[in-house]
């Protein structure tokens, strides 16, 4: 595709001052014709900061109960048709020993907010793994809690928090959430999370239903009011149980751009190539790293519960064992031309 003199401009701007005006971004998030030059210019970045290197973190899916009601998760709570599952710390305990013996050096404990893991309950989970495994990060991603449970599971021995803020517009956050949550309480979380020495992750679905290119701008200025270390994005995929049953889902092309953009303005940021983006092109992971992305996160849940963690549909990775998926992995980010390290893959703030 031939690319116009303005759009090469922009893109060159954006890598040189790491910003540009809303317009201006507003163009090449809608260009089709910046996709290719924008991960070329986001791949340089990234070598730049992160050489070849793709951190691991393996995902352990450890409830898909849910209290919530998101119009487009999968297991959301008036979703009745779902089967409900909660891992036994024996059962999380044993991904983790699983995960280690793979080379992972980052557990990930995410579900949905499932009112039986008390703190009481996920703090001492939290502080068995990190007595058994002290090299390790361990990463809850839990959805909205008090800065009090938060802190307690600081002490315990937590180290980071994924919590994407899904949309930055107020008034699009309540088109695809129900009255009951609000974005001011998820932005409250994610400020108390970076003050009390969390690594934040945040991040939002690219082709939500309702989402116009001025949303995808304001999440790019809350990214840069938050300054989060990681910041996931895929695209949404509609799950048939759910009010957006028929809504179309993200389009590849554009989450692409974005994950460009967002390597462009934040050359330190982790930025996962995304299960949801491998789930929409089969090559989508490995589409995801040459534009930009440094962190891939196979699923360390127990194969016999996979299935069950169903938040979109047509979810890949469901049929292997742990192993199986570091290895397919692995493999796809070698032939992607970039390695897997398996550190425990900190942000590289100095490099800002
Ligand atoms: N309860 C936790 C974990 C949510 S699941 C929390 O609130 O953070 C992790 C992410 O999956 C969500 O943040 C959301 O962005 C994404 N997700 C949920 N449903 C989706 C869908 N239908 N399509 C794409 N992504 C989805």
């Amino acid at each position: 595709m031939t690319v116009k003199p303005e759009i090469t401009e922009l893109i060159e701007k954006l890598a040189v001052n790491r910003n540009l005006s809303d317009e201006e971004l507003s163009v090449l998030i809608e260009s089709e014709e910046a996709t290719e030059p924008l991960g070329t210019a986001a791949d340089k970045v990234r070598r730049r900061v992160y050489g070849d290197a793709v951190y691991l973190r393996g995902l352990i899916e450890m409830t898909n109960y849910c209290r919530n009601n998101c119009y487009y998760c999968g297991i959301r709570r008036g979703n009745t048709d779902a089967v409900r599952y909660r891992l036994t710390e024996e059962e999380i305990m044993e991904c983790c020993r699983e995960g280690y013996a793979l080379g992972f050096r980052t557990f990930v404990l995410q579900g949905g907010e499932d009112l039986y893991f008390t703190d009481e309950r996920m703090c001492k989970i939290v502080s068995d793994i990190r007595k058994t495994y002290p090299d390790v990060a361990i990463t809850l991603s839990l959805g909205e809690k008090s800065r009090e449970s938060y802190q307690k599971l600081f002490d315990a021995g937590a180290n980071r928090y994924l919590l994407r803020h899904e949309t930055a517009d107020n008034d699009h956050y309540h088109k695809i959430h129900p009255a009951e949550l609000s974005p001011e309480n998820r932005k409250r979380c994610l400020f108390d999370l970076k003050e009390i020495g969390y690594q934040v992750g945040s991040g939002f679905m690219v082709g939500s239903p309702f989402q116009t290119t001025a949303n995808l701008v304001a999440d790019l200025r809350f990214l840069q009011q938050l300054d989060p270390d990681m910041i996931g994005i895929g695209p949404f995929i509609p799950h048939e149980k759910t009010p957006f049953a028929d809504k179309k889902q993200g389009e590849l092309e554009l989450v692409l751009r974005m994950v460009s953009i967002l390597r462009l303005m934040f050359p330190h940021a982790l930025l996962p190539a995304t299960t949801a983006l491998g789930t929409i092109h089969p090559q989508g992971r490995e589409m995801g790293l040459k534009a930009g992305a440094n962190v891939v996160m196979p699923n360390l849940s127990p194969v016999s519960v996979r299935k069950l963690y169903d938040l979109y549909e047509n979810k890949i990775c469901t049929g292997e064992e742990s192993a199986q998926c570091r290895g397919c992995l692995e493999m796809r980010v070698t032939n992607a031309g970039y390695h897997i390290v398996t550190d425990i893959g900190n942000v590289k703030r100095s490099e800002k």
